[in-house]
């Protein structure tokens, strides 16, 4: 069939229908409550005048005294049919069906561990639940993806952001999380750094090729005043898209390609594409409760530097995954410096192309480049090097010891690889808070640290990982 009638979000029909049933006599009080207020505020005034030219005699005070007993009466009858409406709040106006906050608290397993499930308290989302962003985004859109799978699917979060003004509608819960995670207070100020040359080391980290593969460096970045994949209609979508077309349309020499939109796209393409971590994967099951994988694939699309297929393209753009844009550089080996140059210059270049169409990337004093899932606020930025750590990879403690430098450790398919293959994706764990100078710096001392390590256990050197935790 392809679609579903909605049945509200009672489990009890008879709740539901005297829940319809109020709604349906406030919408009929509403317009006769603004007819009898006007009625009674024209019989007053007309009242008064003829009061004022016949002098006023105690008895027609006390009709006085019941005239404006009405009028209050029917201000507060009027007030409160706009308080039932929503009127000039921002108290959902659209849901019929309204249950209490303690009512609709999400349920809790032992394995919700998201940071959502620890900062969504009772006394939180009472707060929230009735607030709704322009785009219609509540607090239940925003937690869906770790109300639903957050015990089944390796993500921290739990949460995503439909637009800008999530950030500060429902600023008593993304405040915490981001001050957890990044350990970024309220009141912090990011700071934006994309010249290379602000890099203080850039020696090759791998001379003879032995342990980094690949090197990539992605930023997300959003456009103002469109709400965010999660919040996005099919239409804020397209125009994301054709922003996107027409922006890279205009990119030349060696950022110059082609746009491949999914729609048209075939599926052993886009597996071969998606295998050689050219595009995307297709939505798993945490982005289609984040709402990040509605009309899929309408609307997203790849751009390659290059005219053709077998070719392999070191300049990428995503469009429409899991933000409006994903622009980044990859590149074999561990070229840290021409990947950051490249990926520098291709940034600007949309950015000047989408200023020339009236638009602009959004980007805050506070958060900095500000997109959907928090941990990529700030730079947007994430800078991997896909490393070959064979030995290291097996002893206990190697996770925690990355983590601990500030890295992130995936496996070599990206965030949903869990194979320990021996090859890893590492890349600097925060986002915000840090400039991408300061971030990539510490992704290549971290790894070329692990190298070293790497080498002296082929070198039959014993290590202690809990020592070399205490080190860093
Ligand atoms: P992100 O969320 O930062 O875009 P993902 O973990 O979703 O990253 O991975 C997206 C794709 O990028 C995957 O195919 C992954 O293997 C690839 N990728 C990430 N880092 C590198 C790298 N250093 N070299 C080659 N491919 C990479
Ligand atoms: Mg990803």
């Amino acid at each position: 069939m392809g679609f579903m009638v909605g049945k509200g979000k009672g489990t009890m029909p008879w709740v539901d229908q005297i829940n319809l049933r109020m709604h349906s006599i406030r919408r009929m009080v509403a317009p006769v409550g603004v007819v009898a207020s006007v009625a009674v505020l024209v019989g007053l005034d007309s009242y008064s005048r003829r009061a004022e030219g016949s002098k006023i005699s105690a008895k027609s005070s006390s009709q006085g005294e019941g005239i404006q007993a009405l009028t209050a009466l029917s201000v507060v009858g009027v007030g409160g049919v706009a308080l039932c409406e929503g009127w000039g709040s921002r108290k959902s106006t659209k849901r019929i069906f309204k249950y209490s906050a303690d009512d609709d608290y999400p349920y809790f397993s032992k394995w919700h561990r998201t940071l959502m499930r620890k900062h969504l308290t009772p006394k939180v989302y009472k707060q929230l639940q009735p607030l709704r962003t322009s785009n219609g985004f509540t607090i239940n859109d925003v937690i869906a993806c770790g109300t639903t799978c957050g015990y089944s699917v390796p993500r921290g979060m739990g949460c995503m952001a439909g637009d800008y003004e999530s950030y500060s509608l429902f600023a008593p819960f993304f405040s915490p999380i981001i001050k957890e995670y990044h350990d970024f207070s309220p009141t912090s100020r990011h700071t934006t750094d994309l010249n290379p040359s602000h890099l203080k080391s850039v020696k090759d980290l791998d001379p003879n090729s032995e342990y980094v593969l690949s090197t990539r460096i992605r930023v997300a970045r959003s456009i103002r005043g469109l709400p965010f994949p999660a919040a996005s209609s099919r239409a804020a979508r397209r125009k994301v898209e054709s922003l996107a077309r027409s922006c890279t349309e205009t990119l030349k020499g060696d950022l110059q390609g082609m746009y491949m939109p999914l729609n048209d796209m075939d599926n052993d393409v886009n597996d071969d594409l998606i295998q050689r971590h050219i595009c995307f994967d297709n939505p798993d099951e945490w982005s289609i409760t984040a709402r990040l994988g509605q009309d899929w694939p309408d609307a997203r699309g790849v751009y390659i530097n290059c005219q053709d297929l077998d070719e392999t393209p070191d300049f990428v753009v995503w469009v429409n995954e899991e933000d409006h844009l994903r622009i980044m550089c990859l590149r074999k080996g561990g070229d840290i410096f021409a990947v950051f140059e490249k990926l520098v210059r291709g940034v600007n270049a949309m950015e000047k192309q989408m200023k020339e169409q009236g638009y602009q990337f959004l980007h805050d004093e506070h958060l900095g480049y500000v997109v959907g899932c928090p941990t990529n606020l700030g730079t947007g930025m994430r800078a991997s090097m896909h490393v070959k750590l064979i030995k290291l990879a097996k002893l206990p403690g190697f996770i925690d010891l990355c983590n601990r430098m500030g890295l992130d450790v995936r496996g070599k398919h990206g965030e949903k690889d869990t194979r320990q293959s021996g090859i890893f994706d590492i890349s600097n764990r925060h986002r915000l808070g840090f400039s991408e100078v300061e971030l990539i710096q510490l992704m290549i001392d971290g790894v070329s640290y692990l190298i070293e390590l790497e080498k002296k256990l082929e070198a039959g050197e014993e290590i202690d990982l809990e020592k070399e935790f205490n080190k860093v």
